[in-house]
């Protein structure tokens, strides 16, 4: 297929799935309305539900026509292949002690996710100005004994900073090629802001990604991810023998249910239910083709009571999860901590769910959808988040083309025309997203489905010593 057939089925895609959420909210507005009779509402959902399925198996016969999906499989197969070379190129340098080096730590004071993505930028950092990425990671709060007790190391041949003098990233910049050893910051606090920083991807990769690939930039943060929890073998071993204790099987959908200490702090509380329509939705779906299919749900939480709760609430579903191992078993003393286990248990195996539904405002989610992506040819539409749109921390300004005008509104609605830049501030799953207008600086909403992504490609070493 070529970039504009892509372009143009994604497009509808995007278009129909905006449709359902605006029907969705509107019909329910209508329905708190006491004038209308909630029969006839009911029979109009059923009767558009019938349509939209429809749809739905429609899009998804044009997608896979041709072979189209074993193509795209290829495809990121083949692209994430080579990505992972340029990573094992840059990572054993011939000579460490004349290599030019990136430092990084694993002190940033946060949760795994939050330090993984962390070390993912100062690797993509490393790729972009062509270094070697020393990570220092002794006292680690995860495994104190250092990231190679679980994890393989980034380097066979250069683990060592040496004894070079250090620059900070912020002084080095302007002319790095002189520094041999540059320090990054944590994000937060980097400064000159490089343009290679997500959601940009490299150029080179760019314009094959974005014919296969729905979103390139979490394909690309997937493949940085990648490279980085490559886990060791007895690690590996240990998480494939949770996954058969457990009995985790493919067809599944995967909800990450992120409570405890982010609620009101950094998220919103959601009920189990808010989760459960969205996977209720994907088996309804399927059903269609798969008749009487288990419905499955590998279900990861902070929080110990979803688990009963779900089994009491939901019991024509059979939930999956590692919660039980864990306690039984107690702490592994591979990890010196036993939450390490506990998290790379569950972000493996969201990853290899059919489908996500979760809150992308947790890294913990984030980081396996992002490892999703180097699973499949195109796995961008699998998930649904129940607040944030996919982001990565730390990154650049995200901004949408827009496609078609709209007029703005005394209730919230900005002003849109065709060629204007608005920065996607999120989605709120109405039909509507929030975002300002660079031309005018007004913020507010406007309707998801006259906007586009825009794939940022900037400029990165090509790698030519690294065999295609
Ligand atoms: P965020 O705070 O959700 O954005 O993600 P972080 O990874 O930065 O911090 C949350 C931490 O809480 C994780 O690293 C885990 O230690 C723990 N955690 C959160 N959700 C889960 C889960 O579903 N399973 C397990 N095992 N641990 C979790």
């Amino acid at each position: 297929p070529s970039l504009a057939a892509e372009q143009a089925r994604r497009k509808v895609e995007k278009t129909v799935r905006e449709l359902w959420f605006f029907l969705s909210s509107q019909l329910s507005k209508i329905g708190n309305q006491a004038a209308v009779p909630h029969v006839k509402l009911e029979k109009l959902k059923t009767d558009l539900e019938g349509y939209r399925r429809t749809i739905h198996d429609d899009l998804e016969k044009l997608r896979s026509v041709d072979d189209a999906d074993e193509w795209r499989e290829r495809k990121s197969e083949e692209l994430g292949n080579l990505v992972q070379r340029r990573f094992e190129y840059i990572q054993n340098p011939s000579d460490c002690s004349s290599a030019k080096k990136i430092v990084c730590n694993l002190h940033k004071g946060c949760g795994f996710g939050c330090q993984l993505h962390h070390v993912t930028y100062c690797l993509i950092t490393a790729y972009a100005l062509k270094r070697t990425l020393i990570l220092e990671s002794k006292g680690w709060r995860y495994a104190p004994k250092g990231w190679e007790t679980v994890f393989e190391p980034l380097s066979r041949t250069c683990t060592e900073r040496g004894t070079t003098l250090k620059t900070f990233w912020g002084s080095a910049h302007r002319d790095i090629e002189k520094h041999q050893v540059i320090e990054m910051p944590i994000v937060d606090s980097l400064h000159p802001r490089p343009e290679f920083m997500p959601l940009a991807v490299p150029q080179d990769l760019g314009a094959q990604l974005e014919i296969f690939h729905g979103d390139p930039s979490v394909w690309w943060i997937g493949q940085v991810v990648r490279y980085l929890m490559r886990l060791r073998p007895e690690i590996e071993q240990d998480v494939q023998d949770a996954g058969k204790k457990m009995g985790f099987r493919n067809v599944i959908v995967g909800i990450h249910i992120r409570r405890t200490d982010k609620i009101n702090l950094e998220a919103a509380f959601h009920s189990l239910e808010e989760y459960m329509t969205h996977v209720e939705d994907f088996y309804n779906q399927m059903e269609r083709k798969k008749p009487g299919i288990t419905r499955r749900v590998y279900l990861a939480s902070d929080d110990s009571s979803v688990l009963e709760e779900a089994k009491m609430k939901y019991e024509n579903y059979v939930f999956i999860s590692d919660n039980s191992i864990s306690r039984s078993a107690g702490l592994n003393t591979r990890y010196s901590d036993g939450s390490l286990r506990g998290v790379i248990i569950d972000i493996h195996y969201l990853s290899r769910c059919d489908f996500l539904v979760c809150t992308f405002s947790s890294q913990v989610c984030r980081v396996a959808y992002e490892l999703m992506q180097t699973l499949h040819g195109d796995a961008s539409g699998r998930f649904h988040s129940l607040d944030d749109i996919f982001y990565y921390g730390g990154q650049n300004g995200h901004n949408l083309h827009v496609l078609e005008a709209h007029p703005g509104s005394s209730s919230g609605l900005i002003q849109i025309k065709p060629g204007d830049s608005v920065g996607i501030a999120g989605n709120h799953w109405d039909g509507f997203s929030k975002g300002t207008n660079h031309r005018t600086g007004m913020s507010g909403l406007f309707p998801s489905y006259k906007a586009e992504d825009t794939v940022v490609k900037v400029s990165m070493p090509t790698y030519p010593e690294v065999p295609l």
